[in-house]
């Protein structure tokens, strides 16, 4: 890697990764090589969904909703019996909710959520191909029930059931993906550097393919656009894949059984199964991941998994076949570039935390000091020591004064540390914060990172700055008694 190589650009190792030993590196297509421009991307499915609604016999007012990019953030969590949007810690507390567009109180959050055991997975986690703009269309519902009574005689639940299906149909029928293709460059950014940094991994020896959920027709006018012309050598974009795997039902290809089957792209798409492996130039459907290690003979920590959704993608990979998985966390690039514009705020906070500290250490002393004199009054009491006991109660006097002073710069400390930690969060995200953070803990998004990506970057092309046998070692694995 090169010394400039600007943080964003960087690969992050959550867990050791010896590229010598990966033999095959696979790419799932959807936000993975083709990068969305997410604003426009998400502004259609949104409004796609929206037309879904009105369709099936909600308000007309439905359509006056507007996508907020700035609203809604990957690895939320959706309590549909109330309605409510949660942000939890690692440790499953629940540091911010929305209902509506109505942020919930910390006591409301308490009483909610706080003061009973609950498991994440009581809650609907939202990974879906369109995430931000699910949450916010649940929002906006929630929101217009709040303000007009009556008007919709569904719970919650049932609202936000329907919600899945018609983004699954907008998606499904072509209503985005017909849009998409109509105007490309509106919602795919074309990355420079995707042919150069996979032609770097072909000449280490590394076999690429594809494993997308998206059919064959999008899959190729979308590669095409991305690839097709970019090298003199590669000149089709399916010259850089050892085998192309469409419509995989990704999580499915992972933990069910169905076979694959080639598709006849040149004889209107008809199937056969497939019988004797893969061939370079074919394109299959379906498929799973033992019969892709079976026909290739490739073991699974031999494969380093690429894709952006830590279900589908990541942990379901890990967990069943032991991939190597690398997750694209793209709007980290631009949170990283927030954040540093943030570091006056972390040193500030960073230094009061540790007066505060010492303003601890401080009063326990004073506190200390009291009860001595306390205990001293009632031994100089006992033995009718007046002139000791005067001494006593004056130094008492001056000693709770001076407990009184550090209790109030605490407190004072207390608010101003608050006030500077959702001041720096509402300048990263005015919603919810960091991405990998919930207040000072870690959020549960960041412990899956954790816990399933072995590497995490912002860009596929990223892999380009680092050699391809490359280890790539965790920056610290010490648990918090170790040095
Ligand atoms: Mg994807």
């Amino acid at each position: 890697m090169n010394k400039e190589t600007q943080a964003t650009q960087k690969i992050y190792t959550t867990r050791s990764l010896n590229m010598r030993k990966i033999k095959a590196i696979g790419y799932d297509m959807d936000h993975t090589l083709a990068v969305y421009h997410k604003n426009a991307f998400e502004d259609l499915a949104f409004r796609k969904t929206i037309e879904k609604f009105v369709a099936a016999g909600y308000p007309k007012e439905f359509m006056d909703f507007a996508f907020d990019p700035n609203f809604a953030q990957r690895g939320l969590l959706v309590d549909k019996v109330h309605g409510n949007i949660l942000k939890v810690d690692a440790h499953k507390y629940v540091k911010a909710a929305f209902h509506g567009h109505k942020k919930l109180s910390k006591e409301e959050r308490r009483q909610k959520y706080n003061n009973i055991s609950y498991k994440a997975q009581d809650f609907v986690s939202v990974d879906t191909f369109f995430a931000l703009s699910e949450v916010q269309i649940f929002v906006e519902i929630v929101d217009f029930m709040s303000k007009n009574p009556g008007r919709i005689d569904k719970s919650f639940a049932e609202i936000y059931d329907e919600l899945r299906l018609f983004i699954d149909t907008a998606h499904r029928d072509g209503s985005i993906k017909d849009v998409v293709l109509s105007n490309i460059e509106k919602y795919i950014y074309k990355d420079p550097h995707l042919s150069e940094t996979l032609v770097r991994q072909l000449d280490a020896g590394k076999k690429i393919f594809l494993l997308t959920n998206s059919g064959f027709e999008y899959t190729n006018q979308v590669m095409n656009y991305l690839l097709a012309g970019a090298d003199d050598f590669y000149e089709n974009w399916q010259d850089y894949f050892e085998i192309v795997i469409v419509s995989s039902r990704k999580p499915l290809f992972f933990s069910g059984k169905q076979p694959f089957f080639r598709i006849h792209t040149e004889n209107k798409g008809l199937l056969s199964p497939l019988k004797d492996g893969f061939q370079k130039g074919h394109v299959y459907c379906g498929g799973n991941a033992a019969s892709l290690q079976d026909f290739t003979g490739l073991r699974g920590d031999e494969i380093l998994y690429v894709g952006d959704h830590i279900y589908g993608d990541i942990m379901t990979s890990k967990d069943l076949f032991n991939w190597r998985t690398c997750l694209i966390v793209d709007e980290l690039e631009e949170e990283m570039t927030r954040v540093a514009a943030q570091d006056h705020l972390k040193a500030k906070i960073k230094m009061a935390i540790s007066e505060k500290e010492d303003l601890e250490d401080a009063m326990q002393t004073k506190k200390s000091e009291l009860a001595r004199h306390r205990r001293a009054i009632a031994k100089a009491k006992k033995k009718q020591d007046l002139a000791s006991l005067e001494k006593l109660k004056a130094s008492v006097e001056t000693i709770e004064q001076e407990h009184m002073a550090v209790e109030q710069r605490l407190r004072r400390l207390g608010k101003d540390i608050k006030s500077l930690v959702s001041q720096r969060e509402m300048a990263i995200h005015p919603s919810w914060g960091e991405l990998m953070r919930a207040g000072l803990e870690r959020s549960r998004f960041a412990d899956q990172v954790r816990d399933y990506a072995c590497i995490y970057m912002t860009r596929a092309s990223n892999f380009r700055h680092y050699s391809q046998n490359k280890l790539f070692m965790t920056a610290s694995d010490t648990l918090p008694h170790e040095k």
